[in-house]
């Protein structure tokens, strides 16, 4: 559906964010019909977007040729998060299966992660690769808590809730460790900084609902940590950095836009709760929105990140 949706609109706080839209655009509704979206992936060469229906066992693809959409994968194993690694890769969180997989370019899955010190991992739930191949992923215990989002199960990991990172040679190393609820994450355009939300919240409403600020150093450990924004309206899931280092988060009522000082400076308001959101189109300028049971997007006047771009 495209024209004036419903509930949708921007709100601009700060000048900067009103440079970021296009005058005429509006946020389309492209698909409804999910249960709980999540984990939208752009991938250039085929020019679509796949992204997760967790409740429903499935992933979806989005084909930005036709505008069609169709299941791309199920059962999915209750994926999570998507990303797309360096050579243009799924890179894929599984709850139900609580592990972190490739799918190969011949569609064969590999394993990335299942385990840390031979116990397994609580349900993964979103992942980036940094552009020295190494990947990162949270680790909350969403996907074990129930069945609705993977098997409940008991944490194999003291009810605890790491921030991972494995190595290219396959080595799994804990990042952080002082996190309720990790969840979205994403590197600043050089890398320099790792964001990353906690949602703790969501279970807690005394837990966080905000995104912390880590420096990254040389060997890839991390430092800092300070809280970068703070949630008005709900949790901050999955959230995307842009070509100039704002963040765009999702949140209950909407989008957040947040420059590199942290301050709100804008809102894609969506008539649904939204969970993750990224960049797409050929030139990138298309947030693709992922708000509980449809699919959402919105032409910008910026872009955003390539995953395979030179860092
Ligand atoms: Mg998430």
């Amino acid at each position: 559906m495209y024209g004036e949706v419903e509930g949708t609109g921007f709100e601009i706080y700060e000048p900067e964010f009103g440079d970021c839209l296009i005058g005429h655009a509006r946020v389309e509704r492209l698909w409804t019909g999910a249960r709980w979206s999540e984990g939208p992936a752009w991938f250039a060469a085929g020019k679509y977007l796949i992204w997760s229906d967790i409740p429903n066992n499935r992933m979806m693809r989005f084909d930005d040729t036709d505008g069609s959409v169709s299941v791309f994968r199920a059962p999915s194993n209750h994926s999570n998060g998507n990303t797309v690694d360096r050579k243009g890769r799924l890179v894929t969180c599984e709850h139900q299966s609580r592990r972190v997989t490739r799918t190969e370019h011949d569609g064969s899955i590999t394993v990335i992660a299942d385990n840390y010190l031979g116990k397994r991992l609580n349900s993964p739930n979103d992942v980036v690769v940094k552009s020295d191949g190494s990947v990162w992923f949270t680790d909350p215990t969403y996907g074990i808590l129930t069945n609705y989002e993977g098997n409940k199960a008991d944490s194999e990991l003291d009810d605890r809730c790491h921030v991972f990172r494995v190595d290219p040679d396959g080595e799994i190393s804990i990042v952080a460790e002082d996190y309720v609820k990790p969840n979205g994450l994403a590197f600043s355009p050089d890398e320099s900084v790792l964001y990353i939300a906690d949602t703790g919240a969501s279970h807690d409403p005394d837990g966080p609902r905000h995104i912390r600020r880590h420096i990254v150093n040389a060997d890839n450990s991390i430092a800092g940590g300070e809280v970068f924004a703070t949630c008005t309206c709900g949790v901050f899931d999955g959230f995307r950095v842009d070509e100039a280092g704002r963040l765009w988060s999702s949140a209950t009522d909407g989008v957040h836009c947040f420059n590199t000082r942290g301050d709100l400076i804008g809102k894609i308001l969506i008539p649904e709760t939204v969970a993750n959101l990224c960049f797409g189109g050929p030139k990138l300028n298309r947030l693709f929105i992922c708000g509980t049971t449809s699919l959402y997007s919105a032409y910008l006047g910026i872009s955003g990140l390539s995953p395979t771009r030179p860092v």
